[in-house]
């Protein structure tokens, strides 16, 4: 069924790909979840973030990047004047991985139709990878979030720009000059203005 504007159907299937991952049972990390984490926000956001996976918080409530590493996510977001509520925030794997280890390429693979969907749903200008595995993930590059954050590359006829995850920065808290935190305070700076640059050109047309 759909309208229009396709409003109908993309409802639809948003509604469908969240019972596919709350029902999903494709990898071994669904033997240990409380809750699915399918991620959160503006589903019509130019601005997409992707995580690593959810931690203790996000698995008990459901929801991406709740706990103290969210909150710092948040505050990161507001040092730019971008609302949370703006953005669409998601992970790499909607469930929980043991003890917080970082996701096998087994479990990463096996969700990844998940984020493939929300991504052709979402259509962003810019994806955000925050950390490493999100990172490597996306990029399929083994070189490191050090060396590539801070930098545009095009992707897949989009915008791909690499941080640091915000677990890194609660583990570096120092806000020197060229500290993790102080760069990071810098990047978000650039995704916002890139973001207001493109939305003007597009205004433009
Ligand atoms: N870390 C992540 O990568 N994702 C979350 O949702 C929370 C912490």
């Amino acid at each position: 069924m759909s309208n229009l504007s396709g409003g109908i159907s993309r409802q639809s299937a948003w509604e469908e790909l969240e019972g596919r991952v709350r029902s999903c049972t494709a990898c071994d990390l669904c033997r240990g979840r409380k809750n699915t984490v399918f991620g959160q926000g503006n589903r019509s956001s130019s601005l997409v973030f992707v995580g690593e996976g959810p931690g203790a918080d996000e698995d008990e409530q459901g929801t991406a990047f709740v706990g103290r590493a969210g909150k710092l996510l948040t505050a990161i977001l507001q040092a730019a004047d971008i609302e949370r509520e703006d953005v669409f925030i998601t992970n790499i794997v909607k469930c929980r991985p043991p003890n917080n280890r970082i996701p096998l390429a087994k479990e990463m693979m096996a969700c990844n139709p998940f984020l493939e969907a929300q991504l052709a749903l979402l259509r962003p200008k810019i994806v955000v990878c925050l950390g490493n595995t999100a990172l490597k993930w996306l990029m399929k590059t083994s070189e490191g979030i050090s060396s590539l954050r801070g930098r545009w590359f095009p992707w897949r006829g989009i915008l791909l720009f690499p941080m640091f995850h915000p677990s890194y920065l609660l583990r570096n808290d120092s806000r020197k000059k060229g500290s993790p935190k102080e760069l990071t305070w810098q990047d978000i700076i650039a995704v916002k203005e890139k973001l207001d640059a493109l939305t003007a050109e597009e205004g433009v047309f």
